[in-house]
Order: structure tokens, then C-alpha cells, then sequence
């Protein structure tokens, strides 16, 4: 992610996630998008100099399916809704852990289909067994979402640029 990345509104003006302003000015290049608002800062090339899409709006429907939602810790917390997912209960955000389903030293990979959300005791009951080894059976297989929403927080960011403020939820 750079300052100059941009943010992809749905045809509704609702955030659907962040893009390289590159591709946002191929789209707009296209026709698939409309620029909403520009960062302060232009894009100069050796020959001219144009404004960098901060916010575009999508024309037509959206297809999620054509992007994979790329892993991360806090998209894991944002998926399960930030809710243990063998207990049920939503631990303060001091609590939280993830949880390799399969543990690491058997194997289990680092990914969506494998690591959930839990508050720290369940993970420490746990411990270095599967669910069904410490009868602690998951109520929702965890996969890969196929939609993420754009906050701060999910992206990772610990600034939100200023022309995407009008439209993120935070
Ligand atoms: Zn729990």
C-alpha cells in the first residue's frame, strides 16, 4: 500500500477495498470506473503530469470472485466478528489470539482455512492439540472470505489518506 493507492466505491458509493492507482487508471482508462476524488499530490510522468484517483467509483456491477482476499491477522478477527470461535464469547482486543487450528508443529498452515479466532483461554486449553483431540469443536469451518471491508484496521494502515475519510467506516 502507498499514498497513492486507491479506494474502489461500489456504483452505491459503499468502500469495497483498496486498489494501486495504477489499475484504478486503467479501469478509468476503460471506462469501468469514474474518478470521486483525487489525492493532493499528482502523478508526473517525464512528460506530463495528471492527478492520482484517490476514491473512483465502480460503473457496473461488482464481481468479487475476480480478486482473492489476501491473508492477514486482522482480517481473521474481522471475519469471525472479532468472537472466539470455540467459546462464542467476544474477549477484549487484549484477549484475542489467533489459533492454528492443526497446530504449527503438526503441519497446520498459516492461512484462512486454518486459523481462527480465539479469546486466550481457549487458546491455552487447546494448547498444541487439534479441536477434536481437546473436544473443543469449531462451530464454523473457517475459510476464506471473499469479501473484506475496507477499514484502517483491516488494511493495516495507521493513517487513513485524507481524501478517502468521506467514505470509510472506521
Ligand atoms: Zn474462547
Amino acid at each position: 500500500m502507498t499514498a497513492k493507492d486507491t479506494l474502489l466505491l461500489d456504483q452505491g458509493y459503499q468502500p469495497l477495498r483498496v486498489i494501486p492507482w495504477q489499475r484504478a487508471i486503467c479501469m478509468n482508462f476503460l471506462g469501468k470506473v469514474e474518478m470521486v476524488a483525487a489525492h493532493e499530490r499528482p502523478i508526473r510522468t517525464v512528460t506530463r503530469e495528471y492527478a492520482a484517483p484517490a476514491v473512483v467509483r465502480l460503473l457496473g456491477p461488482y464481481r468479487p470472485q475476480q480478486y482473492i482476499v489476501r491473508f492477514s491477522r486482522e482480517g481473521v478477527h474481522v471475519r469471525d466478528r472479532y468472537t472466539c470461535q470455540y467459546c462464542g464469547n467476544r474477549p477484549s482486543r487484549r484477549d484475542l489470539t489467533l489459533d492454528h487450528v492443526l497446530p504449527r508443529h503438526r503441519g497446520g498452515p498459516t492461512s484462512w482455512d486454518n486459523i481462527v479466532t480465539a479469546c486466550s483461554p481457549c487458546n491455552l486449553r487447546k494448547g498444541g492439540r487439534t479441536p477434536d483431540e481437546a473436544n473443543m469443536p469449531l462451530h464454523v469451518r473457517p475459510l476464506r472470505p471473499r469479501w473484506m471491508p475496507p477499514t484502517r484496521t483491516a488494511l493495516g494502515l495507521d493513517e487513513i489518506p485524507p481524501p478517502w475519510r468521506d467514505w470509510l467506516l472506521l
